[in-house]
């Protein structure tokens, strides 16, 4: 396993679409390895395929309770309504406002192709909605409602 590179906003690939895997291959497997890698090592609670440069429809998140591995993803179901904080590891230093649904129903397919469905509220519901967004070449900034100031970090390296 690796940590690769997140890239951030600017970078013409966190726009473009990604597409659907239509085999799960050891490079796949590989990916979605070095996608978790990656986002432990950011700290982050998600990452997209695009945000390490590869245009294929995987997301990986962890809120807290064990890492989700999502290829595919479609929302199936949401409901609800919740305007809360939100960052991003490939817009590093900002934060801002996103209402987003307080219910979300996922279908995709997990690393061994097959189908799984994942239920989420609050921070997991906004998460799979970011996350998703990221495939279509959306990041959160272009919704949000507000930014948010957010406090320098203090860096005693
Ligand atoms: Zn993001």
């Amino acid at each position: 396993m690796a940590v690769r590179q997140i890239r951030q906003i600017g970078d013409e690939v966190l726009r473009k679409k990604s597409k659907e895997v239509t085999e799960i291959t050891p490079k796949v497997v590989e990916l979605i390895e070095d996608m978790i890698e990656t986002m432990y090592g950011a700290q982050g609670v998600g990452l997209a395929a695009p945000q390490v440069g590869i245009l294929k429809r995987i997301v990986v998140i962890d809120v807290g309770e064990g890492p989700i591995i999502l290829i595919n993803p479609v929302i199936i179901e949401k409901s609800g309504s919740e305007a809360a904080e939100e960052g991003c590891l490939s817009v590093l230093g900002r934060k801002g406002i996103v209402e987003r649904p307080t219910f979300v129903k996922v279908k995709a397919l997990n690393e061994d192709g097959d189908e799984v469905e994942y239920e989420g509220t609050g921070l997991l519901a906004r998460a799979f909605c970011h996350e998703i967004d990221h495939l279509e070449g959306v990041i959160y900034v272009d919704i949000m409602t507000e930014e948010v100031e957010v406090e320098e970090d203090i860096d005693e390296e």
